[in-house]
Formats: C-alpha cells, structure tokens, sequence
C-alpha cells in the first residue's frame, strides 16, 4: 500500500459523491488549509444533523495511517454495496465517517497537528480545529456507536486490541454496548487467526479528554481499535487496512444487528439523564463525586459568551445563563461547567434543589445548536434535489402573506460545495424548484424560485417569492356557501382552488389543514370575477380566520418537504407569560428599537365613528374625547371615520367610537427585536410565526428596563449576520395586513 494521498482522497471522494449516496459536509479547515470532511453516506445521504447511528473516524495521529485507509475503502465500499440488509440500513439511516480527522499531521507524518498538539487530547478544550470538527460530527449526527481507529507502536505485541470508552460515569447500558461491539470484533479478529486482545486498562478510569470518553458524556458507545504498527513493510500495510477494514464491517454488523436495542437503551439513558439531573443525583467528574450534584449551573453573560461554542457543539441546553440539569446532555454540562472538573471551561456557580424552589424549567431534549442547512426541491412533490452550498439571503415569513427575496447561490467550480454543472441546472430550475431553508432540522422558509440570474460571476442569483405567492398564480372557481364554515369549507374550498387542475395539471401539492372554525358564513365566489385564490384569502384574513404556508418533513429521512396552508382563528401560541422572552441581559446579544408614531390616522384624541349618507341623513357618534390629554396640553387631534357601511345605529357608533379612542389615544408603538439566531429563544424552537412573545430590554431610551408581550406575526432572518428578527403586529393595522 502506498497510503492514499490528500490530493487522491479528494478525488476519491468526488467520485463517491458521484454515485449519489455520498455527501460531504466540511466542519472546518485545518491550519494548513486542509478541509476537514465529514462523510455522509446513504441512500439517499443522510443530512448533517440527522441522527446517524454510526460514526467512524480515522487518522486523529497523523502516523497511524490503516485506519483512515480502511474508512475510505469502507466509504467506497458502501457506494456499492448491494447486500439487502445494508441497502435497507443506508435507505433507512446511514452512516458517517470522518476518515482524514488530522490531515496536517498525515501529510508531515506526525502523530500531533501542525500546531504540534494531540489531537485525542483536546476533547473538551476543543482548543484545535480538528476537535471542533469531530465535536460537531459528534454533536450533530449524534451517533449511537463511534469507532476511533488508531495505530499502536512499538509497543504493541498483537495485530489488532480494543478499548471500550471508558469513563466512570458513562451509563452502563452505554458501556454495554462498547462491550458488546469489542466482543464481535475480536471474534472476527479471532476467526482471521489476528492475534488480539485489550488495548490498556479497559477499566481504567478514562479521560474525557479522549475521544471514547467524550463520546460516552454524549452518550454515544464507542470503541477504540489499534493495529500494531510494527509492520511497515508494503505487505504490512496492506495487512493493518485489511484488520481495520474488518472493524469497519464489525461496527456496521452490529449496528445494523443491534440497532433497534441501541435506539431504545438512547431514549432510556436519556430520559434517566434528565430525571437524574432534576434530582441532582451524583455523578462522578473523576477527580471527585459531585453529591448531591447541583440541579443547574448559573453562568453570567460574559461566560455565556465564553463557553457558548463548547454548550453548542456539546449539545448543552442553556437558557438566560441557567443550564439546568434536568437534560440529556447533563454529564458534559457537569465536566464543562462544575469547578471541581478537571477539563472544565467555566466554573459556573452551581444551584442545589433546595435553592431552586422556583422551578427550574426541564429541558426536554438536548438542544442541538442552530444549524443551517439549503436544500433544493421540486416545487411539487416537495422532493430534494440536492443540498445546496451555504447561501446568503436575508428571508422572511409573515402570516397570511407572501414575501419575496433574492436567494444568492455560491457556485464555487471545485472543491467544497461544487455541484455538477447538470445538478446546479436542475435544482435551480425556475418555476418548478423551491429552496428550503432548514433551520435547526425544521424546514422553516421555503421560496419558488421564479428567476435564475447568472453567469460570469461566481454567484447564482435566484429571485423566489414564499410559496403564498404561488396562491397568486392561481383564480378562485365558482362557490356558493350559505352558512357554512369559515375554514373547514370555505377557507379550504378556496385553498382547494390552488390545487391540482383535473385533466390539466397540477398545483404545488399543498396539504390543507383547517378543521372547522365554528364561524359560519355566507360567501359567493364567481369564476369570472377572476380573482386570485391569494386575494380570496386575504379578505378572510381580515374576517378572522388567519393562514399561513407550514413546512415539514414528509418523512423520517428528511427527503421530501410536505406544504401545509395551515388555516385557524389564531396561528401560533397566545400567552401572558409567553415561552419565549427577549432579553438584553442574555448572551443572545438582544437589540431593541421602538418606533412611536403618531401620524394621521395612528393618534388622536377626539374621535368621531359616522354612518353613510349626506348631511342629516348620516347619523354619527357622539364625539369620544381624550380629556385628560388635552387638559395636559396636548392640541386637539380629530379623527372621523366609517366603521362600516351597514353601522347607522349611533348607539353602535358611540361605542365604536369609545372603542378607537382606546386605540389611537397613544398612538402606535411597535417594537423591533433582534437576537442571534443561535440562542435562546431560538426560531422553531422556542418560538414561532403566530406566537406570543415577551421582551425585556435595557437601553439608553429605557435605562431602568421595560417588559412587554406582543405577538409575532412573522419574522425576517439574515443568514448572513446570524440575526432574527420578530415581526411584532401593529395593533393598529387591520390584523389581515402587517406592515
Ligand atoms: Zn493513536
């Protein structure tokens, strides 16, 4: 064997991206300037971000070269493989691998990276690139079993010993199944007639430093394999791949065997972790037992900052600069955070139960940092086509209303996130794809791409509207509803107008959701009055019922992206203390600006509601006065207006007139929030279109603070300066058009 070069491995891996069942993320660059790959392998590939139950990776010492060896030919091998239960495995699920984890080292000869540091030490530090690539493969496939393949030398008297991850406090069950897997691999191992055995003290206490050990505070099994390197011979080299390659195909055995168990012990390990951590039950940190632990750790806004990369990437949940304990990803937050730690990053002031009386808020899962993903898909089916490179574009949602943005697209010739010229052609198609956003796994902002602009230029410009503008492209046919329900017939018999055109063709797919409002109404619809099911749809936005285009999965696999036009009386949560607050003292870098306008139509102070008709057929109110504001000095400001055409009753207009008063006496004040996209209270997660949201923010206009709820009926969200922005309603506007 003469080890694959970088240069090679580049090849290799476009001609397995090539066959469709290969994709590539890059989690970093190395300080040479060697990109750091993750592969994605499945058929289709699995997305970044999805869970990927096994994670094998190589080379962490660059003079240990079987093992990223052994992970190319097993990643060529799966691109090919057409055993039924692998197929079903790479439909199903896939699996991940990072093959050239050190490359500097590799191309030097090196066991540590050109920063002359070993790489397996830095786990927790995450002080090198190549930890923090490895940390994101970790934290974002969040494998049930990682391999770590290695080379041991001279020491080592057998071809091939295993170590378990090893740390006290990993979970039994997780422990388990490292033993299990280290079991089958020296059966192979054993059946080749390859001496073997353990590697070290496999009961050793471990180091969470190390990559085993890091992968059990992730609650990943893991298995260390070392070939001995003694062997340097071309007949030797080809003997060490051989052993590890043989690991490879173990790994995968197991857990395509195995992988129902291995998914069950995870739920069970994690729902332990999170009532574990409620309680403050003890966890041994190595250098000591924290008992009882603490329920939470409290970190102040400087430390937030500090450590927001290592929670990130740790998968470690932390909400105003409270972690609490009651997560999965409890056992990191203790190493990360708890003074006593021996790899801690912050020393956070910890919170015992008897503290906490409050309530500490249980965070259900661990939260997986904000990661972003494009994808393109046909507009109709809802299929993806292809995952596009990172894009920058500033997009936005808004109820009951389309936006338009221009989707810029790098198209770089070769390397990282180069696509086939053919494949750029098909998934930027204008008219029949959309691009999907995917914020956090949730397919949150999708556009139908109407132009393609390019050419000389690096970049493909792709001007998209949301899909609600799609309704605008279609016309209402002719309905006669008399007292039927506002959504679940007509709101869904206009959507229905947006639908497939028997004997003609089809529409976007859109899935209609609008269960009965319990609003009857009466509504006639003529085709030839050729309006748009888009206008339709607004109007009855203004009489209540509110739509908006959803985005989800159609399946597990995270393929094909299902449109629902969702219709209710309310989208979005309504809440007194809403779930979701925007705060200036957070680490989510919260800005504010409140913008109080009295213009025509926004304040007055004398208000008067009147009917149709001229002269002393037009009955009016009786006029409703702000007294006090103009006792205060304020100049008299009139407003006079028609509430509608069929109010004459000057009872009724007295009140309608009381009721604008109430409105437009202090004008309209409408916030403006922006916040990282990566913090709490984070889009899709922790808030969404339609919801209640809270703020509370300092500033030079507010020095001592201002609180306040408001309902967010869209939000606008650049990826290019990680920022996200609310849109608050107006409660002046008319609820069917937000400004
Ligand atoms: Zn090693």
């Amino acid at each position: 064997v003469t080890w694959t070069s970088l240069d090679d491995e580049a090849t290799l891996i476009s001609g397995l991206v090539a066959t469709g069942r290969c994709e590539v993320s890059v989690l970093g660059t190395s300080a040479d300037g060697i990109p750091l790959r993750l592969l994605r392998l499945g058929d289709p590939p699995p997305s970044l971000g999805q869970h990927i139950p096994l994670l094998i990776i190589a080379e962490q010492h660059g003079n240990e070269p079987a093992g990223r060896e052994a992970a190319l030919l097993f990643a060529d091998y799966l691109t090919t493989t057409t055993d039924p239960a692998e197929l079903a495995f790479l439909a199903d699920r896939g699996v991940a691998i990072m093959p050239t984890t050190n490359p500097d080292g590799f191309e030097a000869g090196t066991r540590d990276n050109a920063s002359g540091a070993d790489v397996n030490r830095h786990h927790m530090s995450l002080s090198h690139a190549e930890n923090r690539a490895i940390a994101t493969a970790l934290g974002q496939s969040r494998p049930l079993l990682a391999i770590d393949l290695h080379e041991a030398f001279p020491q080592s008297t057998r071809n091939i010993t295993f170590a378990p991850g090893r740390l006290v406090a990993i979970d039994t069950q997780v422990r388990a199944i490292s033993d299990a897997v280290v079991t089958a691999m020296k059966a192979r191992a054993t059946a080749e007639s390859w001496t073997n055995g353990d590697y070290g003290d496999v009961d050793g206490e471990g180091n969470e430093r190390i990559f085993g050990s890091n992968a059990g505070l992730r609650l990943a099994s893991s298995v260390l394999v070392e070939t001995s390197r003694n062997d340097d011979t071309p007949t030797g080299q080809t003997d060490r791949t051989d052993w590890q390659y043989a690991m490879c195909e173990e790994a995968l055995a197991y857990t395509i065997a195995n992988l129902a168990s291995m998914s069950d012990v995870r739920a069970e390990v994690e729902v332990a972790h999170i009532a574990a951590g409620g309680i403050g039950a003890p966890i041994d940190i190595r250098s000591t037992v924290i008992d009882p632990a603490p329920v939470a750790y409290q970190l102040d806004a400087d430390q937030v900052t500090a450590v927001a990369l290592h929670l990130d990437l740790f998968n470690v949940a932390e909400v105003g600069g409270l972690v609490s304990m009651a997560q999965t990803s409890r056992l990191a937050a203790a190493f990360l955070l708890d003074a006593r730690g021996l790899s801690n990053v912050a020393v956070g002031q910890p919170l015992f139960a008897s503290q906490s009386s409050g309530g500490l808020a249980q965070v259900a899962h661990a939260v997986i940092r904000t990661r972003v993903t494009w994808l393109a898909c046909d507009v109709v089916t809802g299929r993806k086509i292809a995952e596009l490179p990172d894009i920058s574009a500033m997009v936005e949602r808004v109820l009951a209303a389309y936006t338009s943005t221009d989707v810029v697209v790098p198209l770089p010739l070769a390397g990282p996130g180069a696509l086939p010229p053919a494949l750029v052609d098909t998934a930027t198609a204008p008219v029949t794809t959309m691009v999907v956003l995917v914020v956090n796994d949730v397919p949150s902002w999708a556009g139908w791409v109407r132009d393609r602009v390019g050419g000389t230029g690096a970049d493909l410009h792709l001007p998209c509207v949301t899909l609600e503008g799609y309704l605008r492209a279609r016309r209402v046919r002719d309905h006669a509803w008399v007292g039927q329900d506002l959504g679940s017939v007509i709101g869904a018999g206009l959507a229905g107008d947006a639908g497939d055109l028997p004997g003609v063709g089809a529409g976007i797919g859109l899935v209609v959701d609008a269960p009965p409002t319990g609003i009857l109404r009466d509504r006639t619809y003529l085709a030839s009055d050729r309006q748009t099911v888009y206008d339709a749809l607004r109007e009855l936005a203004g009489v209540g019922l509110e739509w908006t285009i959803d985005l989800d999965w159609a399946d597990s696999r995270q393929q094909v992206v299902n449109k629902i036009l969702r219709m209710r009386t309310r989208i979005g949560v309504a809440a007194v203390v809403p779930r979701a607050k925007f705060a200036t003292e957070s680490g989510a870098e919260v800005t504010y600006r409140l913008s109080e306008d009295n213009s025509d139509g926004r304040h007055a102070n004398y208000v008067v509601a009147y009917a149709p008709g001229e002269g002393e057929d037009q009955p009016a109110s009786t006029p409703a006065i702000d007294q006090d504001a103009l006792d205060a000095g304020a100049p008299v400001v009139e407003l006079h207006w028609q509430p509608s055409s069929s109010i004459t009753e000057v009872g009724t207009l007295d009140a309608h007139a009381v009721r604008r008063l109430a409105e437009v006496r202090h004008g309209s004040r409408l916030w403006k929030l922006s916040a990282r996209w990566d913090r709490y209270p984070r889009l899709n997660v922790d808030w969404a279109v339609g919801d209640d949201i809270g703020w509370d923010v300092v500033g030079h206009r507010h020095p001592a603070g201002v609180t306040g709820v408001g309902r967010a009926v869209g939000w606008v969200l650049d990826t290019a300066t990680g920022l996200v922005s609310p849109r608050l309603l107006d409660p002046l506007s008319d609820p069917g058009v937000v400004s």
